[in-house]
């Protein structure tokens, strides 16, 4: 495995001046930040993909450990929060991470743009908001043929059930569900295949997705 130490020192450095992470101890912070991001390395969704989106990335969790694993593949990390990318910059400027990309911006906004919609090979998120929301972020973002991946907690099984109208108005439908255990907290990775271009309709207006999901 690379060594993550240099990453956790900074990202754990950075976060005594903007919170990026609860998680203070360096162990957890491997454990609950590097493995759990790392937890769909080996899949064919993230093996075959040459660019891949995190969506509401934060302090780069968890596009930053992959980005790592993955150097020859092309990531974009994108915030509605520019301060957090400004820390995902200054990592990759200390760490020589070649291969990542910031974009500031609403997902819902940048969805409308052409070079963003329906054109990456993978989206993977964690943390960001309930599946049905996210779904109508982050499907938008992905080419028909490509996946998205919602990092979730074990708890989530209700709230991914909710989630089959959105998917499938979006275009897409469900792949697989797996876990991501990494320790006492299991985690889930929610598989979703994109199958044809997603409505023009879709993403709705910012805040909308959030404020009445497609359920
Ligand atoms: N993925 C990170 C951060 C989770 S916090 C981690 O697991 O540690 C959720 C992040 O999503 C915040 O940084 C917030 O700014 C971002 N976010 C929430 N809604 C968003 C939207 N509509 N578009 C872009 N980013 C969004």
């Amino acid at each position: 495995m690379e060594n993550y130490n240099e990453l956790i020192r900074l990202s754990l450095e950075w976060n005594e001046k903007i919170n990026i992470t609860a998680i203070t101890d360096k162990d957890e912070f491997l454990k609950k930040n590097i493995l759990d991001s790392l937890a769909i390395v080996g899949e064919p969704a993230i093996e075959n993909a040459k660019r891949i989106m995190d969506l509401g990335t934060g302090g780069g969790y968890p596009g930053l450990p992959l980005a790592i694993h993955y150097k020859d593949k092309e990531f974009v990390l994108v915030d509605s929060v520019n301060k957090k990318l400004n820390v995902i910059n200054d990592i990759c400027k200390k760490l020589d991470i070649s291969n990542v990309l910031t974009v500031h911006g609403r997902a819902e906004d940048l969805a409308k743009e052409k070079d963003f919609r329906d054109s990456f090979d993978l989206v993977v998120s964690r943390a960001v908001a309930a599946m049905p929301t996210l779904a109508e972020y982050a499907l938008p973002f992905v080419k028909p043929g490509g996946f998205f991946a919602a990092y979730k907690t074990s708890a989530a099984a209700e709230e991914i059930a909710s989630s089959n109208k959105a998917i499938e108005k979006l275009g897409a439908r469900l792949s697989k569900i797996f876990s991501a255990g990494t320790g006492d907290d299991e985690h889930l990775i929610v598989l979703v295949e994109k199958l044809v271009e997603t409505p023009k309709n879709f993403p709705r207006k910012a805040g909308e997705a959030k404020k009445n999901p497609i359920i």
